[in-house]
């Protein structure tokens, strides 16, 4: 029988304090911590029954803050999906915080990529963000990683508050000095859309020196906010992007099993109940259909430099004319037999591109005869 690659995600959702950015699930009560796990491996054998010949070809242990629970915890829980699941040479990512006490007992773990949240290497903006470390915390720690781990990512984030131009060539330093083997620049979304932010002149601008010296760096920009050196792009996130199959499992996480989508409810008290009575603590889940599945398939696809793959597109929606939904586009996006990506130019600009397409797709399937979405 033919086994299933699967992804697997799973939320820690406590942070010791609360970053003022933040629009995560996490928790700074870590009262329900011990039962919270324990929740989370009833979840896990579920899943675990409940698909066909499961193989785990990636792990990524995110939140929260995974490194502010102990690490009997994380640990635990590892060795859990290990009993459970027929692992297949796992990516496993765990986040961590600069201020993280445990590196080397996840070095001894099975854990084999580390990624750490610094965001900004600008003391000041760490500060007025509310974050719990400094920049030199997390050169202690990366001195830590570094002998430990090879496969390394380092979070920012661009148009924080009282960001200037220097912390933008502080963190062109650090990744200069301690050569990550991937960086991810995310941009903070003002009232929700990037673009906002992006129409800050000074923001646009330190973004893109941002990019352009990861770009000089030899970092390669396989997705709109992520950065690889070739080889170690993060198997687990393409796996989101390629709209192939994972589980999440935790408070907030989400899935995508076959046409199947559903994200697990943000209440992490009704989460541990759910759990307990053994039912799937679903807020939101979706059987979707061949054109639903499409949509959603070029709609991540189109973040990656790689592009959508059109080959799947066809047997999802064969009456699908690409050259026709991307007419007029044609400076923005590139497309050849197989795929369908955005073009440097598109990249900058993904966010009104990838809208466009998606109201192009809705407007298709709005003249096939279904419903409008
Ligand atoms: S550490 Fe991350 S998850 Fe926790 S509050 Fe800060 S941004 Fe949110």
């Amino acid at each position: 029988m033919q086994a299933f690659e699967y992804g697997l995600y799973i939320h820690v959702p406590f942070c010791k304090s609360r970053c003022t950015y933040c629009d995560f699930v996490s928790y700074t009560d870590f009262s329900l911590v011990k039962e919270y796990f324990e929740a989370v491996k009833i979840e896990l054998e579920m899943w675990s029954k409940e698909l066909e010949m499961p193989k785990v070809t990636s792990i990524y242990v995110g939140g929260g803050t995974p490194s502010d629970v102990d690490f009997e915890y994380l640990s635990e829980i590892l060795l859990e999906v290990e009993k459970l699941f027929a692992l297949d040479n796992p990516e496993i990512t765990v986040e961590i915080n600069p201020k993280c006490s445990f590196i080397e007992k996840l070095a001894e773990s099975k854990v084999n990529r580390i990624s750490v949240g610094l965001q900004a290497a600008d003391d000041n903006v760490l500060k007025k963000v509310k974050r719990r470390h400094s920049v030199s915390d997390f050169k202690k720690t990366w001195e830590i990683v570094c002998k430990y781990f090879e496969n390394t990512n380092v979070d920012f984030i661009v148009g924080l508050p009282a960001e200037s131009d220097l912390t933008i060539l502080n963190n062109i330093e650090i990744v200069r000095t301690y050569k990550p083997k991937h960086v991810a620049v995310y941009v903070l979304e003002k009232e929700n859309d990037i673009r906002k932010t992006l129409e800050d002149e000074a923001v646009c601008e330190r973004y893109e020196r941002f990019l352009q010296a990861l770009e000089e760096m030899g970092y390669v920009r396989y997705e709109i906010s992520n950065f690889s050196l070739p080889g170690y792009e993060c198997k687990h996130n393409m796996k989101y992007w390629k709209n192939e199959n994972y589980v999440g499992v935790g408070v907030s996480a989400g899935g995508h099993i076959g046409f199947t989508r559903y994200v697990n409810t943000k209440d992490l008290k009704l989460y541990i109940k759910m759990m307990k009575a053994g039912k799937h603590p679903y807020e939101y889940y979706q059987q979707n259909d061949p054109f639903q599945e499409a949509k959603e398939t070029i709609f991540m696809g189109l973040r990656i430099a790689e592009g959508v793959d059109l080959e799947k597109i066809k047997k999802l929606l064969p009456e699908l004319n690409v050259r026709n939904l991307v007419e007029g586009l044609y400076d923005f996006v590139e497309f050849d037999e197989k795929h369908l990506r955005l073009s440097k130019k598109g990249m900058n600009q993904s966010g009104w591109v990838i809208g466009e397409i998606v109201r192009r797709l809705n407007d298709h399937r709005f003249g096939m005869g279904g419903d409008r979405r």
